[in-house]
């Protein structure tokens, strides 16, 4: 695909960064299950944790497009790295940008955008997955603020946050209408990580359960209007498709990269390489393309669901297939772990699954385009 000179000379530089400094951790990471705290620290250095933010609130002003290129790279190489980067920016930043009062912005971004810390985001719960109007997690409006009683499930990088955008209901007759979305300190006396989870990939990140136990939430902290919580969350997940688009994307090329590799040194590619092969990049391709697409709405100002839930609902299945068939192909060197893309076939299965399922991404394209419809 072509890209602007500018846009190309930033795929160049994120490609560069992301091989020098945060490849070589990739596989100790994931190994070891540690957090991969010296990326997200070269991240921070390089400007990333602030990419798409104004100047003014410490970001790099860059566009949606940059910024997916920039997760795509470094989920190419590191897919834990990636996700820490996509869910800081679009789920644990995003909110605050969008939807914060400027006290809020001026308060809260500078520092997540410089990497004083980290930002999450917790809507999920043990009993409320894709249905997030089923959430359980109290909010009691009083006197003094909102006290706040509950838990979170699969919370990205929680245990290094300073902020975590909470979903909470203030009354739950009200299912979705019922949700009010607040800007919790993570050193708010009665938050606390409970566990840490012990997923199938994706080592090298961080995922959490998180407790609330009589938490106090000053009422300057809800982000919009009270009431108004299901609608930020929502609008959120739509935007964030993209970054996780763009993650899985980085993956899909990973393992098509390691694909290449593999079959250059083996000499001339049997006829089931081959087209194995030329599948793949067929694939890999027209994701970036759903993507990039996707961001560009973005970058438009234009609110674009169903492109989002394409971009996710591809990138993220053609990861899966692109590990699974270089697996398939390169036969035991790959899967015994020689090669990164075993733990890109562990790492890839996650992506269908956060911020919204394949299932799920399908029945909002379907609604899409059937209220396209009767709108003409
Ligand atoms: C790596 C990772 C990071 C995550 N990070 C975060 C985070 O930072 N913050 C956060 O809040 N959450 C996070 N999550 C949670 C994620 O958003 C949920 O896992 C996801 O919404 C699905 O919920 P669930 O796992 O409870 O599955 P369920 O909703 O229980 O779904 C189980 C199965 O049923 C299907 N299903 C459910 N409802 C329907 C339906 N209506 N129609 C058709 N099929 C359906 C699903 O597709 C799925 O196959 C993360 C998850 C992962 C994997």
């Amino acid at each position: 695909m072509i890209l602007s000179e500018q846009h190309g000379e930033w795929r160049e530089r994120m490609r560069g960064f992301s091989l020098k400094q945060v490849q070589p951790g990739a596989g100790s990471c994931d190994k070891s299950g540690e957090f991969v705290d010296a990326n997200v620290r070269a991240m921070a250095d390089q400007g990333l944790l602030g990419i798409v933010w104004p100047e003014d609130l410490g970001g790099m002003g860059l566009d949606y497009l940059s910024y997916a290129i920039a997760v795509e790279e470094v989920s190419r190489v590191c897919a834990s790295t990636g996700i820490t980067l996509a869910a800081h920016i679009s789920l644990g930043t995003y909110p605050i940008y969008k939807f914060g009062t400027d006290e809020q912005k001026k308060k809260y971004i500078p520092p997540l955008a410089k990497g004083k810390y980290l930002g999450a985001f917790g809507l999920t719960e043990p009993n409320a997955g894709s249905d997030a109007a089923a959430i359980e997690t109290s909010a009691r409006k009083t006197d003094k603020g909102f006290v706040v009683n509950g838990s979170k499930r699969f919370i990205t990088s929680a245990s290094f946050a300073g902020t975590v955008i909470v979903a909470a209901s203030q009354d739950r007759s009200l299912g979705r209408k019922g949700m009010t979305c607040l800007i919790v300190d993570t050193k708010t006396p009665g938050f606390s990580v409970a566990s840490e989870e012990n997923k199938l990939g994706l080592k090298g990140s961080n995922t959490v359960e998180l407790a609330f136990e009589d938490m106090l939430v000053p009422v300057e902290n809800v982000l919009g209007r009270e009431l108004e919580g299901y609608r930020i969350f929502m609008e959120t997940l739509d935007g964030g498709r993209i970054s996780i688009g763009a993650f899985c994307l980085g993956m899909a090329q990973g393992a098509l990269d390691t694909l290449v590799d593999w079959l250059a040194k083996c000499g001339p590619p049997s006829q089931m390489a081959s087209k194995k092969l030329s599948d793949v990049a067929v694939e890999v391709e027209a994701a970036r393309l759903m993507v990039y697409n996707a961001a560009q709405y973005k970058d438009a100002d234009v609110r674009a669901d169903k492109e989002c839930a394409f971009a996710k609902l591809y990138a993220s299945e053609v990861a899966v297939r692109a590990a699974g068939t270089a697996i398939e192909v390169i036969g035991m060197p790959a899967a015994s772990c020689d090669l990164p893309v075993a733990r890109i076939y562990r790492d890839a299965k996650l992506g269908e699954i956060g911020e919204g399922t394949s299932e799920v991404m399908r029945t909002i394209i379907a609604k899409e385009i059937l209220s396209e419809i009767q709108r003409a």
